[in-house]
């Protein structure tokens, strides 16, 4: 054992080894090499090893060297059929956006910068026309996203003070984001009304106090309470916020701009009650950035922006590019430039198109079953949950692979899938057709990897 660990090459040897002439960063060689070293000792030790070759030791600290050094982020192939989906990155941007963004993210620009009168401005002003034309406003805010929107709305008008929310609306968002949670955090007081199925507007007029200062309502986002069950609509605790001069304030979460659903009012209708407070996330429907939009009354956004919690909440410059860029889309009519929104209204009927084209690139590979059939799709993201979206997807089962096996597989390749009826369904709505190719090659090379067993 000792020879065997006096047998070990040094740190400086392998350092000046011609192997790894490649990796530049010295630095990092350095604790690659340490790190290996570490483990084998710790292995000669434990008695696990009882001899070494040194030249797979240097294919070790070689492959440890390149994961240090690459990128763990991969482009993956959604067919799932799931628009939102936080885990993969929820909204894309078109590419088109990007081109537009990428001059002024790669050069100084004016982003608070008032180059009249040459001295400081405020980034808000960029998209603040643009949205209030958008969405008929008074005035708006940015922030990080939208949980970040709500803790300032909360901490700017709520901090002891009393906050009236219904029972049915104290919602866990994916992610560990909750209402109650972040009330207290914010230091307001949260006062629960009605009951989990039920809440009725006297049931806030009650609770109204001397303390009160918010009224709120979130969305109860990514589920649907059905049977006996009843909630306040928003324009009815707006009616009665403006009774008691107090604040209504409606958390969205997933607000959306085009008429995606008739059971649920738009940010447009919902701004036509000139709300006091408003927001909803950048990246779920709405087909922009990560932000938290804030919308409503201007003396209301001038008080959010005394707040000093906004310098930590801020948006970055490719935020605001990238959502400018977004709302220029939306006011041009180029709804093409937002992906969340095409893959939502794409025609049945393409869709189908869309399934037999893949179905053909797939049909000679050997499938013990490959059939097109019509499924349903979902908007994720929290949001719309009970609104099927109607789409067309390729089941499949291989002969000799579980299903479960083939999913894990079709993963590792980056092909993203879910499991219907015990078969791969390949959902084609959030497909490119430039993933066809990519997706027949997964199955090859899980096909080709099985015979080879
Ligand atoms: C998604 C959601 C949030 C959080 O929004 P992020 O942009 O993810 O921070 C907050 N409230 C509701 C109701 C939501 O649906």
């Amino acid at each position: 054992m000792l020879k065997l660990l006096q047998s070990l090459p040094n740190v400086h040897t392998l350092l000046e080894d011609s192997f790894f002439t490649h990796c530049h960063n010295r630095v990092v060689l350095k604790q690659c090499i340490q790190s290996i070293l570490e483990k084998k000792r710790q292995a000669i030790l434990a008695l696990e090893l009882t001899s070494f070759s040194l030249e797979e030791m240097k294919e070790d600290i070689a492959r440890f060297y390149r994961s240090c050094t690459q990128s763990t982020i991969k482009t993956l192939i959604n067919a799932t059929g799931v628009v939102l989906q936080t885990n993969l990155g929820r909204s894309l941007l078109h590419p088109q956006i990007l081109e537009e963004i990428t001059p002024f993210l790669s050069a100084y620009n004016n982003l608070e910068y008032d180059i009249k009168e040459g001295k400081r401005s405020e980034r808000y002003i960029h998209i603040k026309h643009l949205l209030c034309t958008l969405l008929g406003c008074e005035d708006v805010l940015v922030v990080n996203n939208n949980a970040s929107a709500v803790l300032l709305v909360l901490h700017t008008f709520g901090r002891d003070r009393e906050v009236i929310i219904s029972r049915g609306e104290l919602v866990e968002i994916g992610g560990a984001f909750r209402i109650p949670e972040v009330m207290r955090l914010s230091g307001s007081e949260l006062i629960e009304v009605g009951t989990t199925n039920k809440t009725h507007l006297k049931d806030y007029k009650n609770a109204i106090t001397p303390q009160t200062s918010i009224i709120m309502k979130a969305h109860q986002s990514n589920f649907k309470q059905i049977g006996f069950c009843s909630s306040v609509d928003f324009k009815d605790l707006n009616a009665l916020a403006k009774e008691y001069d107090l604040i209504d304030y409606y958390d969205l979460g997933s607000g959306f701009v085009q008429d995606l659903s008739k059971e649920e009012p738009s940010i447009l209708e919902l701004c036509a009650l000139s709300p006091s407070l408003l927001s909803f996330s950048g990246d779920k429907l709405f087909g922009g950035p990560q932000a938290g939009i804030i919308i409503g009354k201007a003396k209301l956004i001038a008080k959010l922006k005394e707040n000093h919690l906004l310098r930590a909440l801020r948006v970055d410059k490719f935020t605001i590019l990238a959502l400018e860029a977004t709302l220029r889309a939306y006011l041009n009519g180029e709804l093409d430039k937002i992906p969340t929104l095409w893959m939502l209204s794409t025609p049945l009927e393409a869709l189908k198109i869309k399934a037999q084209k893949l179905f053909s690139s797939l049909k000679d590979l050997p499938f013990a079953k490959l059939e097109i059939q019509e499924v349903i799709s979902l908007a994720g993201g929290g949001s719309l949950p009970q609104v099927p979206f109607r789409s067309y997807g390729i089941l499949c089962q291989s002969q000799h692979l579980k299903v479960s096996k083939m999913a894990e597989k079709l993963r590792k390749k980056g092909v993203i899938v879910r499991i219907t009826q015990d078969c791969i369904c390949l959902d084609v709505r959030c497909l490119f057709e430039e993933d066809f190719e990519k997706i027949k090659e997964s199955f090859l090379e899980i096909y080709k990897e099985e015979n080879e067993k």
